[in-house]
């Protein structure tokens, strides 16, 4: 049983090494912002919140985050463990995370940071083209990034697997096993 807290700069590859660790692990996949933008796509009171903030590339306030990952946690898959990707994004959002885990008596596996150079970071982002990858919105998520989500780095200092992020995909998502293997 494994639950995972991927972090890492937007651009490092989280969402596709998430897809496949979920798969070799065999625990849900669960990603705010994809739970965003199926809310934005299915034009729900929630994604009518989120949208806003997704296109200025700021969080979308914690209430709401906090509220949705709630309830996703609770559905019957995330019981056998889980991958986190996205969330928390700030440290308030991590002690919302702990609560949850703490009160089904539970705790995080470890939390996987993904390194990469920064300059590969916005190279990455415009490759991806996606509606909030344009150049202003991908400086502000960075921006966001460091002031509100590396703080986790240090707040999760005694369970962080750090992975060298470049390379090819099955070469990080190796490495990534490689570093949780023991820890499950
Ligand atoms: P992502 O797909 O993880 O890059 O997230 C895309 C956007 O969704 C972010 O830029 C935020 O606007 C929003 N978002 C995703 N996860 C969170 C979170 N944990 N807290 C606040 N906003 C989030």
């Amino acid at each position: 049983m494994v639950r995972l807290v991927l972090v890492g700069p937007p651009g490092a590859g989280k969402g596709t090494q998430a897809a496949v660790l979920s798969e070799r692990l065999d625990v849900p996949h669960i990603s705010t912002g994809d739970l965003f933008r199926a809310n934005i796509g299915n034009e729900t009171p929630l994604g009518q919140k989120a949208q806003s903030y997704m296109d200025a590339g700021e969080l979308v306030p914690d209430e709401v985050t906090n509220e949705m990952v709630r309830d996703r946690l609770a559905d019957s898959d995330a019981q056998k463990g889980f991958l986190l990707d996205g969330y928390p994004r700030n440290t308030a959002q991590a002690e919302v995370l702990s609560e949850i885990l703490g009160a089904n008596g539970v705790e995080l596996t470890a939390v996987v940071q993904f390194d990469v150079p920064e300059e590969e970071l916005v190279r990455r982002m415009l490759d991806r083209g996606r509606s909030d990858d344009t150049e202003d919105v991908i400086r502000r998520r960075l921006a966001v990034y460091r002031e509100e989500t590396e703080p986790l780095l240090e707040y999760y200092a005694d369970r962080i697997v750090k992975i060298d992020a470049m390379g090819t995909v099955e070469q990080i998502s190796d490495r990534a096993q490689e570093a949780l293997r023991g820890r499950s």
